[in-house]
């Protein structure tokens, strides 16, 4: 019997995996009662693979090129909506009753267990047409039955965006009329583009309602939150920081990943070189100086070369008086 619900998310990449193992955190930290699975795509590394199973209670690799089934007649006929196919496979999971589909890029910042109340299909309005549904976050009943009506859809209409948002909004073309309690909140698809379109409504409400209620961030568009690096020491984030729709948001996002996710991604990597987008090698120099013995610092010293900037710093100083006055 089909009586299990379930958070379902995408990666068909190493970048969205890490996505993934961040979304699956912050679900299981926000004390979700509900299962984690997470479709994967043949390119995933064994090491991916290996963290997101830590995670997640259910890792299923979709590979729509090698299924053979109505889903690879239908990828035969528009290879140009490969990844929109294997989003749409979320459907096969019949396993369980009910699910909501969380794109990889997407960040839980409350419990949203509640949204597992709602009927197919629910989401929220997409900021920049907001009488199509965003389709990073919605509630769905796997089946069958709807996965072959959706793969004909899809190979009949195509997607007007060339993406499973369009293809979606296409087949329950009804969603902006029929039934108002399918409308989700903002709050649990809080996509970036909003902040442009809309800034004073964004700034009022994100101080009195939104920033307090906020309870899923969508990082939508180009830049993702991988994008960018890290500074563990800092805990700053680098790059055009200014531009990202959600700073807060995106500090908090690699807060959890450098603080739980890599640590679990290095026992996999073992010794094999791999780049986990913190800057772990920002503080290194302060070691390797140690390695000078305290004679040659000394007479360093003494000579004038103290360095400044860094061993002989004033809170290097400091600290080492610290320790003489303890
Ligand atoms: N996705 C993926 N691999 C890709 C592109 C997308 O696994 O190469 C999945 C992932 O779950 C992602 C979702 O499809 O979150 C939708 O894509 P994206 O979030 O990039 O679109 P946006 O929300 O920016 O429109
Ligand atoms: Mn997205």
């Amino acid at each position: 019997m089909a009586a299990e619900q379930a958070f379902v998310t995408l990666a068909t990449n190493d970048s969205y995996a890490r996505g993934a193992m961040v979304l699956g955190k912050s679900l299981r930290n926000h004390k979700t009662s509900k299962k984690l699975v997470v479709l994967i795509g043949p390119h995933v590394s064994d090491q991916s693979r290996a963290v997101l199973h830590k995670i997640y209670d259910d890792v299923r690799l979709v590979d729509v090129l090698d299924s053979g089934d109505t889903a690879h007649l239908a990828m035969m006929k528009r290879p140009d909506l490969g990844v929109t196919f294997t989003k749409l496979h979320c459907w096969t999971l019949t396993h369980y009753s009910k699910c909501v589909f969380m794109d990889a890029d997407t960040l839980v910042v409350s419990n949203i267990d509640e949204l597992f109340d709602r009927e197919e299909l629910s989401a929220a309005p997409d900021p920049g047409w907001p009488d199509c549904f965003n389709s990073g976050v919605f509630v769905f009943i796997p089946s069958n039955e709807t996965y072959g009506r959706l793969l004909q859809f899809c190979t009949e209409h195509g997607s007007f965006d060339g993406g499973d948002q369009g293809v979606l909004n296409g087949f329950f073309s009804d969603w902006a009329t029929a039934d108002i309690t399918k409308h989700l909140p903002f709050i649990y698809n809080m996509s970036s583009i909003a902040i442009y379109t809309y800034l004073p409504a964004f700034k009022h409400l994100s101080v009195h309602r939104y920033g307090a209620n906020a309870k899923v961030v969508h990082f939508l568009g180009a830049t993702k939150p991988w994008s960018y690096t890290y500074d563990p020491r800092q805990r700053r984030v680098r790059g055009d920081v200014a531009a990202a729709a959600h700073p807060g948001f995106l500090l908090e996002w690699w807060t959890l990943y450098s603080g739980e996710v890599v640590p679990m991604l290095m026992r996999e990597y073992g010794d094999q070189p791999f780049c986990s987008g913190c800057e772990e090698d920002a503080g290194e120099s302060e070691p390797v100086q140690t390695l000078m013995s305290s004679a040659e610092r000394k007479q360093r010293w003494e000579q004038g070369q103290a360095d400044y900037m860094g061993i002989d710093s004033f809170d290097n100083i400091q600290k080492k008086l610290d320790v003489f006055l303890k």
